[in-house]
Protein backbone atom coordinates (compact mmCIF):
# COMPACT_ATOMS: atom_id res chain seq x y z
CA UNK A 1 0.00 0.00 0.00
CA UNK A 2 1.89 3.44 -0.92
CA UNK A 3 1.64 5.55 1.67
CA UNK A 4 -0.23 8.69 1.14
CA UNK A 5 0.40 10.53 4.31
CA UNK A 6 4.31 9.70 4.14
CA UNK A 7 4.22 11.56 0.24
CA UNK A 8 2.08 14.52 1.51
CA UNK A 9 4.97 14.92 4.34
CA UNK A 10 7.58 14.72 1.87
CA UNK A 11 6.01 17.24 -1.10
CA UNK A 12 7.35 20.08 0.41
CA UNK A 13 11.00 19.05 1.29
CA UNK A 14 11.44 19.09 -2.98
CA UNK A 15 10.28 23.19 -2.35
CA UNK A 16 11.83 23.97 0.45
CA UNK A 17 15.44 22.12 -0.84
CA UNK A 18 14.96 24.50 -4.09
CA UNK A 19 14.23 27.48 -2.02
CA UNK A 20 17.15 27.01 0.53
CA UNK A 21 20.15 26.18 -2.34
CA UNK A 22 18.98 29.15 -4.67
CA UNK A 23 19.37 31.56 -0.94
CA UNK A 24 22.78 30.14 -0.61
CA UNK A 25 24.32 29.94 -4.31
CA UNK A 26 24.37 32.32 -7.52
CA UNK A 27 21.87 32.16 -9.75
CA UNK A 28 23.26 29.34 -11.67
CA UNK A 29 24.75 27.67 -9.07
CA UNK A 30 21.36 27.86 -7.49
CA UNK A 31 19.69 26.77 -10.89
CA UNK A 32 22.21 23.46 -10.81
CA UNK A 33 21.22 22.84 -7.49
CA UNK A 34 17.36 22.81 -7.75
CA UNK A 35 17.43 21.13 -10.94
CA UNK A 36 19.98 18.50 -9.03
CA UNK A 37 17.87 18.15 -5.82
CA UNK A 38 14.63 18.05 -8.02
CA UNK A 39 15.79 15.08 -10.11
CA UNK A 40 16.70 13.04 -6.62
CA UNK A 41 13.32 13.94 -5.28
CA UNK A 42 11.43 12.90 -7.36
CA UNK A 43 13.54 9.94 -8.06
CA UNK A 44 12.59 9.36 -4.41
CA UNK A 45 9.11 10.12 -4.71
CA UNK A 46 9.06 7.41 -7.70
CA UNK A 47 10.20 4.49 -5.54
CA UNK A 48 7.74 5.44 -2.92
CA UNK A 49 5.62 5.55 -5.50
CA UNK A 50 6.14 1.75 -6.81
CA UNK A 51 6.53 0.74 -3.30
CA UNK A 52 10.09 0.10 -3.05
CA UNK A 53 10.84 1.90 0.26
CA UNK A 54 14.47 0.99 0.62
CA UNK A 55 15.10 2.71 -2.54
CA UNK A 56 13.42 5.53 -1.64
CA UNK A 57 15.12 6.09 1.88
CA UNK A 58 18.60 5.96 0.19
CA UNK A 59 17.26 8.60 -2.22
CA UNK A 60 15.75 11.11 0.82
CA UNK A 61 19.24 10.15 2.94
CA UNK A 62 21.05 11.52 -0.07
CA UNK A 63 19.15 14.81 -0.05
CA UNK A 64 19.22 14.89 3.82
CA UNK A 65 23.30 14.92 3.10
CA UNK A 66 23.59 17.86 0.64
CA UNK A 67 20.78 19.73 2.98
CA UNK A 68 21.61 18.80 6.72
CA UNK A 69 20.25 23.07 7.80
CA UNK A 70 16.62 21.88 6.36
CA UNK A 71 14.63 21.05 9.38
CA UNK A 72 11.51 19.48 7.02
CA UNK A 73 14.06 17.25 5.60
CA UNK A 74 15.17 15.77 8.74
CA UNK A 75 11.63 15.60 9.61
CA UNK A 76 10.77 13.26 6.74
CA UNK A 77 13.96 11.21 7.51
CA UNK A 78 12.70 10.64 10.77
CA UNK A 79 9.60 9.48 9.89
CA UNK A 80 10.78 7.08 6.82
CA UNK A 81 13.49 5.42 9.36
CA UNK A 82 10.22 4.93 12.32
CA UNK A 83 7.61 3.82 9.35
CA UNK A 84 10.71 1.28 8.30
CA UNK A 85 11.02 0.38 11.86
CA UNK A 86 14.56 1.51 12.17
CA UNK A 87 13.32 3.02 15.40
CA UNK A 88 16.94 3.52 16.72
CA UNK A 89 17.79 5.85 13.53
CA UNK A 90 14.53 7.87 13.92
CA UNK A 91 15.38 8.36 17.56
CA UNK A 92 18.96 9.82 16.77
CA UNK A 93 17.61 11.88 13.86
CA UNK A 94 14.71 13.31 16.31
CA UNK A 95 17.00 13.96 19.17
CA UNK A 96 19.45 15.91 16.72
CA UNK A 97 16.75 17.93 15.77
CA UNK A 98 15.68 18.88 19.40
CA UNK A 99 19.45 19.76 20.27
CA UNK A 100 19.57 22.32 17.53
CA UNK A 101 20.38 25.75 18.68
CA UNK A 102 17.57 28.19 16.87
CA UNK A 103 14.99 25.85 16.57
CA UNK A 104 12.00 27.67 16.75
CA UNK A 105 9.34 26.48 19.05
CA UNK A 106 6.81 24.95 16.98
CA UNK A 107 9.62 23.06 15.25
CA UNK A 108 11.09 22.20 18.67
CA UNK A 109 7.62 20.95 20.05
CA UNK A 110 6.98 18.95 16.77
CA UNK A 111 10.29 17.17 17.28
CA UNK A 112 9.54 16.20 20.67
CA UNK A 113 6.57 14.62 19.59
CA UNK A 114 8.07 12.52 17.04
CA UNK A 115 10.18 11.51 19.53
CA UNK A 116 7.46 10.47 21.83
CA UNK A 117 5.77 8.48 19.01
CA UNK A 118 9.57 6.58 18.18
CA UNK A 119 9.82 5.78 21.80
CA UNK A 120 6.23 4.41 21.64
CA UNK A 121 7.27 2.30 18.54
CA UNK A 122 10.35 1.16 20.61
CA UNK A 123 7.82 0.03 23.33
CA UNK A 124 9.42 2.91 25.64
CA UNK A 125 6.02 3.97 26.88
CA UNK A 126 7.45 5.48 30.49
CA UNK A 127 10.06 8.25 28.15
CA UNK A 128 6.95 8.75 25.89
CA UNK A 129 4.49 9.64 28.34
CA UNK A 130 7.07 11.64 30.25
CA UNK A 131 7.47 13.71 27.05
CA UNK A 132 3.69 13.72 25.99
CA UNK A 133 2.90 15.21 29.40
CA UNK A 134 4.82 17.74 29.04
CA UNK A 135 3.99 18.53 25.86
CA UNK A 136 0.37 19.04 26.79
CA UNK A 137 1.43 22.42 28.60
CA UNK A 138 2.29 23.39 25.04
CA UNK A 139 -1.51 24.57 23.72
CA UNK A 140 -0.62 23.87 20.12
CA UNK A 141 0.51 20.35 20.68
CA UNK A 142 -1.86 19.70 23.48
CA UNK A 143 -4.33 17.61 21.10
CA UNK A 144 -1.62 15.40 19.58
CA UNK A 145 0.49 14.45 22.68
CA UNK A 146 -3.78 13.89 24.10
CA UNK A 147 -4.00 11.38 21.64
CA UNK A 148 -0.71 9.91 21.94
CA UNK A 149 -1.00 9.58 25.93
CA UNK A 150 -4.92 7.93 25.38
CA UNK A 151 -3.37 5.18 23.56
CA UNK A 152 -0.62 4.52 25.49
CA UNK A 153 -2.90 4.34 28.69
CA UNK A 154 -5.11 2.00 26.96
CA UNK A 155 -1.93 -0.41 26.15
CA UNK A 156 -1.10 0.13 29.77
CA UNK A 157 -4.84 -0.75 30.63
CA UNK A 158 -5.06 2.30 32.80
CA UNK A 159 -8.66 3.11 32.62
CA UNK A 160 -8.63 5.68 34.48
CA UNK A 161 -6.19 8.06 32.92
CA UNK A 162 -7.44 7.45 29.77
CA UNK A 163 -10.90 8.72 30.66
CA UNK A 164 -9.48 12.00 32.33
CA UNK A 165 -7.31 12.53 29.17
CA UNK A 166 -10.05 11.45 26.61
CA UNK A 167 -12.06 13.94 28.08
CA UNK A 168 -9.73 17.14 28.03
CA UNK A 169 -9.12 15.98 24.43
CA UNK A 170 -12.89 16.92 24.32
CA UNK A 171 -12.50 20.06 25.81
CA UNK A 172 -9.13 21.21 23.58
CA UNK A 173 -10.68 20.24 20.17
CA UNK A 174 -14.73 19.91 20.73
CA UNK A 175 -14.71 16.69 19.48
CA UNK A 176 -16.65 14.15 21.35
CA UNK A 177 -14.92 11.44 22.85
CA UNK A 178 -17.81 9.91 24.62
CA UNK A 179 -17.95 6.40 22.54
CA UNK A 180 -14.08 5.63 23.70
CA UNK A 181 -15.09 6.76 27.29
CA UNK A 182 -18.02 4.64 27.75
CA UNK A 183 -15.56 1.53 26.38
CA UNK A 184 -13.40 2.70 29.03
CA UNK A 185 -16.33 2.59 32.10
CA UNK A 186 -17.06 -0.46 30.79
CA UNK A 187 -13.42 -1.77 30.61
CA UNK A 188 -13.59 -0.62 34.36
CA UNK A 189 -17.41 -2.46 34.80
CA UNK A 190 -16.01 -5.77 33.26
CA UNK A 191 -12.69 -5.36 35.71
CA UNK A 192 -15.08 -5.03 38.96
CA UNK A 193 -17.86 -7.60 37.63
CA UNK A 194 -14.77 -10.63 37.14
CA UNK A 195 -13.68 -9.29 40.87
CA UNK A 196 -17.41 -10.02 42.19
CA UNK A 197 -17.34 -6.12 42.97
CA UNK A 198 -20.74 -5.53 41.94
CA UNK A 199 -21.47 -1.83 43.08
CA UNK A 200 -18.62 -0.74 41.83
CA UNK A 201 -19.52 -2.45 38.43
CA UNK A 202 -22.63 -0.94 37.89
CA UNK A 203 -21.35 2.55 39.17
CA UNK A 204 -18.95 2.19 35.99
CA UNK A 205 -22.13 1.08 33.75
CA UNK A 206 -24.21 4.26 34.86
CA UNK A 207 -20.81 6.78 34.02
CA UNK A 208 -20.77 4.56 30.76
CA UNK A 209 -24.65 5.12 29.99
CA UNK A 210 -24.02 8.84 30.83
CA UNK A 211 -21.68 9.33 28.17
CA UNK A 212 -23.36 7.25 25.83
CA UNK A 213 -27.40 6.54 26.26
CA UNK A 214 -27.47 3.33 24.38
CA UNK A 215 -24.02 1.65 24.57
CA UNK A 216 -24.68 -1.91 24.03
CA UNK A 217 -21.25 -3.03 25.84
CA UNK A 218 -22.85 -1.30 28.92
CA UNK A 219 -25.67 -2.72 28.30
CA UNK A 220 -24.57 -6.24 28.01
CA UNK A 221 -22.37 -6.47 30.85
CA UNK A 222 -25.54 -4.94 32.98
CA UNK A 223 -27.07 -8.21 31.98
CA UNK A 224 -24.86 -9.92 33.14
CA UNK A 225 -24.54 -8.59 36.46
CA UNK A 226 -28.53 -9.11 36.50
CA UNK A 227 -27.84 -12.51 36.27
CA UNK A 228 -25.02 -12.94 38.45
CA UNK A 229 -27.68 -10.98 41.17
CA UNK A 230 -30.62 -13.47 40.22
CA UNK A 231 -32.73 -10.40 38.80
CA UNK A 232 -33.33 -13.08 35.62
CA UNK A 233 -36.41 -10.88 34.67
CA UNK A 234 -34.61 -8.23 34.34
CA UNK A 235 -31.62 -9.28 32.73
CA UNK A 236 -33.73 -10.50 29.54
CA UNK A 237 -35.28 -7.03 29.11
CA UNK A 238 -31.87 -5.76 28.96
CA UNK A 239 -29.93 -8.12 26.95
CA UNK A 240 -33.83 -7.98 24.92
CA UNK A 241 -33.31 -4.50 24.63
CA UNK A 242 -29.51 -4.40 23.17
CA UNK A 243 -30.17 -7.23 20.74
CA UNK A 244 -32.84 -5.26 19.17
CA UNK A 245 -30.85 -2.07 19.35
CA UNK A 246 -27.59 -3.22 17.77
CA UNK A 247 -27.88 -6.96 15.77
CA UNK A 248 -24.64 -7.52 15.30
CA UNK A 249 -23.82 -8.14 19.16
CA UNK A 250 -26.40 -10.73 18.92
CA UNK A 251 -23.97 -13.69 19.08
CA UNK A 252 -22.21 -12.51 21.78
CA UNK A 253 -25.15 -12.24 24.51
CA UNK A 254 -27.42 -15.04 23.36
CA UNK A 255 -25.08 -17.35 26.01
CA UNK A 256 -26.13 -14.98 28.99
CA UNK A 257 -29.68 -14.69 27.30
CA UNK A 258 -30.54 -18.06 26.94
CA UNK A 259 -29.31 -18.67 30.81
CA UNK A 260 -31.50 -15.88 31.86
CA UNK A 261 -34.77 -17.73 29.96
CA UNK A 262 -33.48 -20.85 31.50
CA UNK A 263 -33.41 -20.10 34.93
CA UNK A 264 -36.89 -18.31 34.35
CA UNK A 265 -37.82 -21.73 32.10
CA UNK A 266 -39.30 -18.78 29.85
CA UNK A 267 -39.03 -21.11 27.23
CA UNK A 268 -42.43 -19.30 25.14
CA UNK A 269 -40.98 -15.47 25.20
CA UNK A 270 -37.28 -17.19 24.44
CA UNK A 271 -38.69 -18.88 21.67
CA UNK A 272 -40.73 -15.44 20.50
CA UNK A 273 -37.76 -13.52 20.90
CA UNK A 274 -35.88 -15.50 18.97
CA UNK A 275 -38.13 -16.60 16.17
CA UNK A 276 -38.79 -12.42 15.61
CA UNK A 277 -34.75 -12.22 15.22
CA UNK A 278 -34.50 -14.56 13.22
CA UNK A 279 -37.01 -12.80 10.89
CA UNK A 280 -35.97 -9.40 11.21
CA UNK A 281 -31.83 -10.13 11.22
CA UNK A 282 -30.99 -13.65 9.90
CA UNK A 283 -27.68 -15.43 11.57
CA UNK A 284 -26.54 -18.08 12.23
CA UNK A 285 -26.10 -17.91 16.10
CA UNK A 286 -30.15 -17.01 16.87
CA UNK A 287 -31.05 -19.77 13.87
CA UNK A 288 -28.89 -22.86 16.10
CA UNK A 289 -30.67 -21.08 19.47
CA UNK A 290 -33.69 -21.78 18.32
CA UNK A 291 -33.06 -25.05 16.58
CA UNK A 292 -31.59 -26.01 20.34
CA UNK A 293 -34.92 -24.88 21.57
CA UNK A 294 -37.26 -26.63 19.23
CA UNK A 295 -35.09 -29.71 19.46
CA UNK A 296 -35.72 -29.64 23.65
CA UNK A 297 -39.85 -28.91 23.08
CA UNK A 298 -40.81 -30.97 20.27
CA UNK A 299 -38.12 -33.13 19.33
CA UNK A 300 -35.14 -34.11 17.23
CA UNK A 301 -37.58 -34.21 14.05
CA UNK A 302 -38.92 -31.12 14.02
CA UNK A 303 -35.54 -29.96 14.91
CA UNK A 304 -34.15 -31.17 11.61
CA UNK A 305 -36.96 -30.34 9.55
CA UNK A 306 -37.04 -26.69 11.16
CA UNK A 307 -33.30 -26.40 10.48
CA UNK A 308 -33.07 -28.15 6.57
CA UNK A 309 -35.97 -25.69 5.44
CA UNK A 310 -34.17 -22.73 7.15
CA UNK A 311 -30.61 -24.15 5.36
CA UNK A 312 -32.61 -23.94 2.28
CA UNK A 313 -33.23 -20.12 2.74
CA UNK A 314 -30.27 -19.39 3.37
CA UNK A 315 -26.83 -21.73 3.30
CA UNK A 316 -24.48 -21.62 6.66
CA UNK A 317 -21.61 -24.30 6.85
CA UNK A 318 -22.13 -23.72 10.59
CA UNK A 319 -26.07 -24.81 10.13
CA UNK A 320 -24.55 -27.41 7.75
CA UNK A 321 -22.17 -29.13 10.65
CA UNK A 322 -25.31 -28.88 13.14
CA UNK A 323 -28.01 -30.48 10.77
CA UNK A 324 -25.35 -33.03 10.35
CA UNK A 325 -25.00 -33.52 13.69
CA UNK A 326 -28.72 -33.91 14.60
CA UNK A 327 -29.31 -36.43 12.08
CA UNK A 328 -26.47 -38.52 13.24
CA UNK A 329 -28.45 -40.64 15.81
CA UNK A 330 -31.12 -41.47 13.61
CA UNK A 331 -29.13 -42.79 10.67
CA UNK A 332 -27.31 -46.36 10.16
CA UNK A 333 -23.37 -47.00 10.97
CA UNK A 334 -22.32 -46.94 7.45
CA UNK A 335 -24.08 -43.56 6.78
CA UNK A 336 -22.85 -42.27 10.00
CA UNK A 337 -19.17 -42.75 9.33
CA UNK A 338 -19.52 -40.92 5.96
CA UNK A 339 -21.80 -38.20 7.71
CA UNK A 340 -19.02 -37.71 10.53
CA UNK A 341 -16.00 -37.21 7.87
CA UNK A 342 -18.47 -34.04 6.24
CA UNK A 343 -19.13 -32.88 10.09
CA UNK A 344 -15.40 -32.78 10.47
CA UNK A 345 -14.92 -30.74 6.58
CA UNK A 346 -17.11 -28.42 8.53
CA UNK A 347 -15.59 -27.50 11.27
CA UNK A 348 -12.24 -26.93 9.14
CA UNK A 349 -14.06 -24.89 7.05
CA UNK A 350 -15.40 -22.46 10.08
CA UNK A 351 -11.99 -22.85 11.89
CA UNK A 352 -10.32 -21.80 9.10
CA UNK A 353 -11.61 -18.61 8.13
CA UNK A 354 -12.04 -15.02 10.29
CA UNK A 355 -16.13 -14.79 12.22
CA UNK A 356 -15.33 -11.10 12.62
CA UNK A 357 -13.73 -8.25 10.47
CA UNK A 358 -13.32 -4.75 11.34
CA UNK A 359 -14.84 -2.05 9.66
CA UNK A 360 -12.27 0.51 9.60
CA UNK A 361 -9.00 -1.44 8.63
CA UNK A 362 -10.51 -4.57 7.24
CA UNK A 363 -8.56 -6.75 10.49
CA UNK A 364 -9.93 -10.12 10.44
CA UNK A 365 -10.24 -12.01 13.82
CA UNK A 366 -12.05 -15.49 15.02
CA UNK A 367 -13.37 -13.90 18.00
CA UNK A 368 -15.30 -10.74 19.07
CA UNK A 369 -12.90 -7.46 20.09
CA UNK A 370 -14.71 -4.57 21.63
CA UNK A 371 -11.23 -2.69 20.73
CA UNK A 372 -9.41 -3.81 16.93
CA UNK A 373 -5.93 -5.35 18.07
CA UNK A 374 -4.91 -3.79 14.67
CA UNK A 375 -6.02 -0.37 14.21
CA UNK A 376 -7.25 0.15 18.19
CA UNK A 377 -10.71 1.90 16.44
CA UNK A 378 -13.54 0.88 19.64
CA UNK A 379 -16.92 -1.11 18.55
CA UNK A 380 -15.53 -1.59 14.74
CA UNK A 381 -14.66 -5.48 14.92
CA UNK A 382 -18.44 -6.63 13.74
CA UNK A 383 -19.15 -10.40 12.50
CA UNK A 384 -18.77 -11.31 8.75
CA UNK A 385 -21.68 -12.67 7.20
CA UNK A 386 -22.38 -14.92 4.77
CA UNK A 387 -22.71 -18.87 4.49
CA UNK A 388 -18.79 -19.17 5.50
CA UNK A 389 -19.78 -16.59 8.70
CA UNK A 390 -22.15 -15.32 10.86
ZN1 LIG B 1 -9.28 -2.15 12.81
Amino acid sequence: MIEYGLLVLLLPVAAVSGWYAGRRGSARHAGQKVSRLSTTYFRGLNYLLNEQPDKAIEVFLKIAEVDKRTVETQFALGNLFRRRGEVDRAIRVHQNLIARQGLTDEHKSQALLELGEDYMRAGLLDRAETLFCDLVAVSHCAPDALRHLIAIYQQERDWHKAIEHASRLEEVTGESSARMVAQFHCELAEQARIAGRIEEARDQLKSAFEVEANCVRAGLIEGKLDILEGQDAAAIRSLERVARHDPDIIPELLKPLMQAYERREDWHRARAFLAETLERHPGVSVLLALTRLIEREDGADAAIDFLTNQLRRRPSVRGQGALIELSLAKRPQEERDVLLVLRQLCDQLVAGAPAYRCGHCGFGARSHHWQCPSCKNWGTVKPIHGAAGE
